[in-house]
């Protein structure tokens, strides 16, 4: 396969990754991705609001539509909703497919191909003019570029020399760390069954706020169409052991789930806070990779997407001018953290004050949304995407009334 032929290198072949491909109009892109099957292994609730599913390309996969919530603290409950459509629940390996399938018009992928960052100078001898290879062949005109990759494929290392190396790697980010990146932010682990013959309303999908079952974050119910759902949660620790309890003991959640049957298990983490460095060199990190989640739902595919147009825009406009430098890059990182960063900043801080209540707390903070009538304000203004505007209100009445 010749490498050398590609402007940017992205590795993985998630949505983060496949978006940013498909928005390097202009340029040569290859994504790899080690698994043998896009959207394989899932990680997913699979809810995205209606913006975030424009922001995705409207891709295939909606398995269900939703019109609202319900939530639960350990006595108290609301509902929040109507009868307008909110949110899609996807099938994530019919959307990821999709998306690929969508990117692969413009960019090439290979699959079961391993990517990892190295040090272009621990590996090329540096001129003047450009890199060279150990048989003085010029591989390529310096821009002052600092990493190479090494793709491992079906057995084969190859070592390759983009202009721009993109880390869609997900929460882990073997690239980012790889390039020293700091990764200081919260991970949770997450566990997720898929059950089929539930009893529930599946107009709507179900929060669970229970200390007892879930310590660090909260416990949902999606219905994915009429007698099936998908049952998770995240938390710091012991994720699979804690849902298992929720699903036989939760007095409300194991009536809706007696008779139901598991089709599908399914682990994966969560990254709570973003990456201060999102690019260093010829090195951008998008998706997971760079914490573009929002800390209150953990969900990642609005921003994920929305970041990802960014940084295939800006690698574009960098490779078209010779008189860019490598800085120009930087420009991804301040567009992206002035469109998500601040309800990012605010979801962290938000959480921060959940973490510390306790059950009777979070029950009184229900109750005052249901004796304040914020109801109707969440329904007419909530915004699952930028959700701070709406709970920076219930937080004032609330925290003012309480302490
Ligand atoms: C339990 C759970 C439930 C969630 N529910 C929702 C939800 O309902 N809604 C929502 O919006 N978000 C949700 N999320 C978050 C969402 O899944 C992620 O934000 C999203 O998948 C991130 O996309 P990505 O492309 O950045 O990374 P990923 O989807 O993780 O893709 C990264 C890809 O990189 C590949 N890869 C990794 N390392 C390498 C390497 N070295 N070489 C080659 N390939 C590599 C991986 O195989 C993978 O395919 C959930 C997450 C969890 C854990």
């Amino acid at each position: 396969m010749d490498f050398e032929k590609y402007d940017v290198i992205v590795v993985g072949g998630g949505p983060a990754g496949c978006i940013t491909g498909e928005h390097i109009k202009n340029h040569k892109v290859l994504i790899i991705e080690e698994h043998s099957t896009i959207g394989v292994p899932l990680q997913c609730a699979g809810l995205i609001s209606k913006r975030g599913v424009e922001e995705l390309g409207n891709p295939q996969g909606v398995v269900n539509k939703i019109k609202g919530a319900y939530i639960y603290s350990k006595n108290k409950n609301i509902k929040i909703g109507n009868e307008e459509i909110r949110a899609y629940v996807f099938e994530r390996k019919i959307m990821d497919k999709d998306i690929a399938k969508r990117t692969s018009k413009k960019v090439d992928f290979l699959l079961k191909a391993h990517g990892k960052l190295i040090e272009t100078s621990n590996n090329f001898k540096k001129n003047k003019g450009g890199v060279w290879n150990n048989l003085n062949n010029l591989l390529k005109e310096s821009k002052g570029n600092n990493y190479s990759l090494l793709i491992n494929h079906m057995g084969e290392t190859y070592r390759v020399n983009p202009k721009i190396i993109v880390g869609a790697d997900g929460v882990k980010s073997s690239i980012g760390r790889s390039a020293s990146i700091p990764m200081n932010r919260e991970i949770l682990s997450g566990a997720q069954i898929e059950l089929i013959n539930v009893d529930v309303d599946d107009d709507f999908v179900y929060v669970f706020l229970d200390k007892s079952y879930c310590r660090d974050f909260f416990i949902w119910i999606i219905p994915m169409g009429k007698d099936r759902a998908r049952v998770g949660l995240c938390d710091s620790s012991n994720a699979y052991n804690k849902l298992i309890n929720f699903i036989n003991n939760h007095p409300i959640a194991s009536q809706m789930l007696k008779n139901a049957i598991p089709v599908e298990f399914s682990v994966g983490a969560l990254p709570l806070g973003y990456l201060k460095n999102t690019v260093k060199g010829n090195l951008l990190l998008v998706g997971d990779a760079a914490g573009q989640v929002k800390p209150i739902s953990g969900g990642g595919l609005y921003y994920g997407a929305k970041s990802a147009k960014i940084c295939g825009k800006i690698i574009d406009e960098y490779l078209m001018e010779d008189k860019y430098d490598l800085k120009y890059l930087k420009n991804y990182e301040s567009l992206w953290k002035r469109e998500i960063g601040g309800e990012i900043d605010f979801g962290i801080k938000f959480r921060s004050i959940l973490k510390k209540m306790n059950n009777d707390n979070i029950d009184k903070l229900l109750e005052f949304v249901i004796d304040s009538e914020f109801i109707e304000h969440i329904v007419k203004k909530g915004d699952m995407d930028n959700p701070s505007k709406v709970l920076r209100d219930i937080l004032k009445g609330f925290l003012g009334n309480i302490f």
